[in-house]
């Protein structure tokens, strides 16, 4: 457990501490713990009785994150949490993103560098359920492996306050953050947070480190064309080539809707396409293909999580020269 001071957090005079991270901004009484269920009040301090605590580790392809335009075909030593600060009745992860688990193992962010290292991956990937809620941790850790020469990756639901936003981009290279649906009413009903600050997170993150952008399609729920338009279209406002995952959900947790077919995705495809150079389908079992947007030419060939690039050459297309990807 880790006793904080720390301006992401007010702990008041009267025993109650506020936790400034993200915007649900909770205010705790003494014993309570936030929304994330990870974050406590314990004597009118902020401890964090999960630091170091693990739900996973393996080391998984980059596409699985998803991550298609960032170190394609290579493999990152993957660490997953407990808890979130969302509540989405859908998720494909809800055993450790909804539950906790304390006697779970615990390791210090130095330990988790070395195994990353001894598993030979270019870099960390927090991920499996949401990391930011572990804000403490993860900078912890991403600083120790930056300066071990590593990658830290995130793939967050992006649910977090402008101030430990800007403190957290620069020790991070590439993140995947999912846009749960271009509806603001959805974010409030179903996940139980806001729309605007997930847009401000990407707005941030666009600018300065490599980023990818999900939204995990459930049929007649956040699917609607002109939603994903939207969605891609704001996408578009911070860069065209930002890479958008469209992909298939699966009944898991509170949702029986049906799951999503791959036909459902063509349409939603053919839309965000209209204003990005890189749109995929994910979670269908089959392949895509990376096209340069400026001659044509395969660059990536991807059929299940095996990935080849096919014609590139340090991010750029062999034959044009249009930058691709980041290696
Ligand atoms: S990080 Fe957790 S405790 Fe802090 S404001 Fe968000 S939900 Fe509440």
């Amino acid at each position: 457990m880790k006793n904080l001071s720390s301006p992401r957090f007010v702990e008041n005079q009267n025993s109650t501490v506020q936790c400034v991270l993200c915007p649900h901004q909770c205010t705790l009484t003494e014993g309570k713990i936030g929304i994330c269920r990870v974050r406590k009040n314990e004597g009118g301090k902020m401890v964090l009785p999960f630091y170091g605590v693990l739900s996973s580790v393996a080391v998984d392809p980059i596409e699985k994150k998803p991550l298609y335009h960032f170190y394609p075909g290579s493999s990152i030593f993957s660490v997953g949490f407990y808890g979130c600060n969302f509540r989405c009745p859908f998720c494909q992860n809800y055993t450790i993103s909804q539950y906790t688990e304390e006697s779970a193992r615990r390791i210090s962010p130095t330990s988790l560098v070395q195994e990353a290292l001894r598993a030979n991956s270019f870099g960390i990937a927090y991920t499996y359920s949401e990391p930011l809620v572990h804000f403490e941790y993860v900078m912890d850790t991403a600083k120790i492996a930056k300066e071990a020469g590593l990658k830290n990756v995130l793939v967050s639901n992006g649910y977090l306050n402008s101030e430990p936003t800007e403190e957290l981009l620069p020790w991070i290279d590439a993140a995947n953050i999912d846009l749960k649906a271009w509806n603001e009413e959805f974010y409030q009903k179903e996940v139980k947070g806001t729309l605007p600050p997930v847009l401000e997170f990407l707005r941030k993150a666009s600018s300065r480190i490599h980023l990818e952008v999900t939204t995990l399609v459930i049929p007649g729920v956040n699917d609607d064309p002109n939603d994903i338009e939207e969605a891609a279209r704001f996408l578009a406002s911070l860069n065209r080539k930002i890479p958008y995952h469209l992909t298939c959900y699966y009944p898991r947790y509170k949702y029986s809707v049906r799951p999503t077919r791959e036909e459902d995705l063509f349409p939603l495809l053919e839309r965000a396409r209209k204003h990005l150079v890189f749109v995929y389908a994910g979670n269908t079992g089959g392949g895509n293909v990376t096209l340069c947007p400026s001659c044509g030419q395969e660059v990536i060939r991807r059929i299940g999580y095996f990935t080849r690039v096919v014609g590139g050459q340090r991010g750029r297309c062999s034959r044009c020269g249009e930058e691709i990807y980041v290696e």
